[in-house]
């Protein structure tokens, strides 16, 4: 290991960060996992709790808070649908506020600071792929905007940090990204097609499941991230990082259900205002500066997801909010 670094990870318990803190804490840093579990359970870090090199900080990003890190990722926000519109009003607060307090901290103590931005950035695209220079087709009025526009919202004050006050900034837009520790009430399509084969209920697409997205890896998409964080040639981003590998959900459905070996029916519920028809990142730059690509197939991700929420006691988890499917 070359430098142990004081870093922070906000929303270190959910999904994404709970992997990210656990490739912190055994590469020997010195992590510091912020949460304030709105989407997330303890389950996730659980494990990590007894690491000397591991601390847990209960807290909300909208509200500002002192330390001395030497980085910073900042992944605190919900992301699913169902989570990010429960409280829209609060989605943009915490995107907003939380880069304003994440930035701030950076500034004052010097430290890097990743921000997780994503690919709704690019909304409904028109261009296919997407890559980085596409400005995207976002609404500003719709029930997708408090994330969409929060996420837009903190890019532009990174870039805006950096410019004016020379905070060491790094943007990476991430595409779909799913695996082992989701959060089985999410509502997203992954955890919700999985849970429905292994139960054998129907499996709900949306519309007529011609809509297409592009499904990275959890781990794929952390190596990415991380080189991100450690690139020392000055490149900022944004970039984006996840799997060029495009499906329909109707093909991603009748995978779950092969893989499962499920009895479940495919049935149609209403497609979701503004819900994009396509997504496929165009990932050349990530390669060119970072020297990354994905290498997990969306079969072979499936199964070990698969195998993840088979081993779950979902008595143990609380629906953050009412209008999960699941
Ligand atoms: P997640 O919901 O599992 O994790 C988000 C974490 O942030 C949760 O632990 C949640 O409790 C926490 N959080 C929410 N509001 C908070 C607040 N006000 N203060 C402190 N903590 C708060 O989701 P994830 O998939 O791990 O996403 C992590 C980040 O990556 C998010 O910023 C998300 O927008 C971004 N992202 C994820 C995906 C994806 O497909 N997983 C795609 C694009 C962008
Ligand atoms: N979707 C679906 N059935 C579900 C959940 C989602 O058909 O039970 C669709 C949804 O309409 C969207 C895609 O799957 O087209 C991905 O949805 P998700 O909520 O995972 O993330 P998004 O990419 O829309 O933010």
């Amino acid at each position: 290991m070359s430098q142990i670094k004081r870093i922070l990870v906000t929303g270190g318990a959910g999904f994404l960060g709970s992997h990210l803190c656990e490739r912190l804490v055994a590469a020997g840093h010195d992590v510091i996992c912020l949460d304030n579990f709105f989407t997330s359970q303890k389950q996730n870090i659980h494990h990590l709790l007894d690491a000397h090199n591991f601390e847990l900080i209960r807290h909300d990003v909208t509200e500002p808070i002192l330390l001395e890190v030497d980085e910073i990722y900042n992944l605190a926000c919900p992301a699913s649908p169902v989570h990010y519109q429960h409280n829209p009003i609060k989605t943009t607060k915490v995107s907003v506020s939380g880069a304003l307090n994440m930035l701030g901290l950076a500034k004052r103590v010097g430290a890097r600071i990743l921000q997780a931005s994503t690919s709704e950035v690019y909304g409904d695209p028109d261009i296919h792929p997407q890559p980085e220079g596409y400005r995207g087709n976002v609404s500003t009025t719709g029930p997708r905007a408090c994330y969409d526009e929060g996420k837009r919202c903190a890019e532009t004050l990174f870039f805006d940090y950096y410019r004016q006050h020379g905070v060491d900034i790094r943007v990476v837009r991430i595409f779909n990204t799913y695996g082992p520790r989701m959060h089985p009430y999410d509502g997203r399509v992954v955890s919700n097609f999985i849970l429905q084969a292994i139960a054998d209920e129907d499996i709900t697409l949306y519309g007529d499941g011609s809509q297409t997205r592009s499904f990275c890896y959890c781990q794929d998409l952390l190596d990415g991230v991380m080189a991100m964080m450690n690139n020392g040639d000055g490149f900022v981003g944004p970039v984006n990082i996840g799997n060029p590998g495009e499906f329909t959900i109707r093909q991603l459905a009748e995978m779950v259900v092969e893989l499962t070996g499920s009895k479940s029916k495919l049935v149609h519920l209403p497609l979701p205002e503004d819900d994009p028809t396509q997504r496929q990142p165009d990932i050349t730059l990530a390669k060119e500066k970072l020297g990354w690509q994905p290498k997990v197939a969306l079969r072979e991700g499936l199964e070990t997801t698969i195998a993840y929420f088979k081993s779950l006691d979902l008595s143990h988890y609380l629906k953050p909010t009412d209008h999960t499917l699941h």
